[in-house]
């Protein structure tokens, strides 16, 4: 018997059981098949597409009743998307637990960033994708994209970073790095920084991609190749935050100097830099005050 929500028709998970059905078929393809793009009937939800319907979607096929679930934007659990994704499955998965800690936590959704914690075998993360397709800024035709990928036929996306090369001396794609996948397909990792792209390589936890509006589910199963295209002569490289005397900046809250820093910029001018991930940044702030023997 499905679950059901306490004193409204809703299934558990918002979702039918038809549906969840179709989407864990989906994954277990998109598992088989590392790196392949799986076509799924992604479902009408009650917020427009381009809000993470797909990663919700996923989210809501995998929820059990023992989950605890993280929801992050942009690294922190406290913005609006973020917030209004969490109420969301709080509302229709009633009893479900919901942290802002990465450690605590068993289903992990997110946009644009992956967190700085090493995941574990025991974790799920769920990335948000507005585009699932690395070769729709070569060719336009869907059809000819799918062969292209069949054959492993990347020539022309390496075309195309190498004019960035010519034009900028460098690649210049902050987000949506190109990468490949256990030696076969190519995927958009979704708008997470090149600082995270490494992270997809060798996962211990399980990475699932949901693109609702293009109706796509593709994986980064664990200790999975994941390799950003790149040339031998100009190798793949992530942000690196130095100052102008080459000095590694530091977050301005926390004072870590290995995490990724968002640039905030004061009224008169001034940059100022804090972790990106907002459980990192209190972990450390945490760690910090420990060590000076403070109370928390
Ligand atoms: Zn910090």
């Amino acid at each position: 018997m499905p679950h059901t929500t306490r004193g409204n028709a809703y299934n558990f998970g918002f979702l039918d059981e038809y549906a969840k059905k179709e989407i864990r078929r989906a994954v277990l393809k998109a598992i088989a098949i590392p790196g392949y793009q799986v076509p799924y009937a992604s479902r009408e939800m009650p917020m427009g597409r381009g809000f993470g319907t797909g990663g919700l979607q996923l989210t809501l096929a995998l929820i059990g009743p023992d989950e605890v679930v993280k929801v992050i934007d942009q690294g922190a659990d406290d913005s609006v998307n973020a917030v209004n994704l969490r109420q969301f499955i709080e509302m229709t998965c009633p009893g479900i637990a919901t942290t802002t800690k990465t450690a605590e936590s068993s289903l992990i959704q997110s946009r644009h960033r992956i967190p700085e914690r090493p995941l574990t075998s025991t974790q799920i993360l769920v990335l948000q994708v507005p585009y699932p397709d690395p070769l729709v800024v070569v060719e336009p035709s869907e059809d000819k994209r799918k062969t292209m990928h069949g054959e492993a036929d990347y020539s022309r996306l390496l075309v195309k970073l190498y004019e960035d090369i010519v034009k900028f001396d460098e690649i210049t794609i902050s987000h949506r790095y190109p990468t490949r996948i256990n030696g076969h397909y190519v995927i958009d990792p979704s708008p997470i920084p090149r600082w995270d792209v490494p992270k997809l390589n060798d996962s211990a936890a399980l990475i699932l991609f949901g693109a609702g509006r293009e109706k796509k589910i593709y994986a980064v199963p664990p200790h999975t190749r994941a390799e950003p295209l790149a040339f031998s002569d100009v190798p793949f490289r992530v942000e690196d935050f130095r100052d102008a005397a080459g000095q590694r900046r530091a977050c301005a809250r926390c004072g870590c100097t290995d995490s990724f820093l968002d640039e905030f910029v004061g009224d008169s001018g001034s940059k100022t830099y804090q972790c990106s991930d907002s459980d990192w940044c209190d972990e450390y702030v945490l760690r910090v005050e420990h060590a000076q023997g403070e109370p928390a």
